[in-house]
């Protein structure tokens, strides 16, 4: 980062100054722009607007909160982000969707031709009956037609 300054005794913050305070050792100047860490600490004024473009996806309050915290930082960032969520439509559809099943990943195979993977292939007229092996990505295929 260039221009990196502390905030130590400057306090450049005017609002919510316990917030703040507590987490002031975090806290630096970045070429005139107050950051915690990485992030970029959204002033009072443009708090509504940023919350606005991270909620334009409706992804929902993790992935909106994942989004958030890697960029930007607010007091009470969090809960702003929660309160947004539940009050929408788009965001609490997802909350509802069934969550992606992990044993649906294929288990790890040891040695060659332990799991095969079987396919048709239709081209140039002819079909053809596919197997790949699952270890060594090997593949045979015979014309079934
Ligand atoms: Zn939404």
């Amino acid at each position: 980062m260039r221009n990196k300054r502390s905030v130590r005794g400057k306090r450049p913050w005017r609002e919510g100054d316990k917030h703040f305070k507590c987490i002031e050792k975090k806290l630096s100047i970045v070429d005139e722009c107050l950051v915690r860490g990485n992030r970029g600490v959204v002033p009072l004024k443009l708090r509504g607007a940023v919350l606005s473009m991270i909620h334009a996806g409706h992804q929902g309050i993790e992935r909106m909160k994942q989004w958030g915290c890697e960029y930007v930082w607010c007091p009470g960032m969090n809960k702003e982000i929660e309160n947004i969520c539940r009050g929408c439509l788009m965001c609490n559809s997802w909350a509802s969707m069934p969550r992606k099943d992990k044993r649906s990943v294929w288990p790890k195979v040891v040695r060659p031709w332990e799991r095969i993977h079987l396919d048709f292939l239709d081209f140039e007229n002819k079909i053809y009956l596919l197997v790949v092996d699952a270890f060594s990505k090997w593949m045979e295929y015979e014309e079934v037609r």
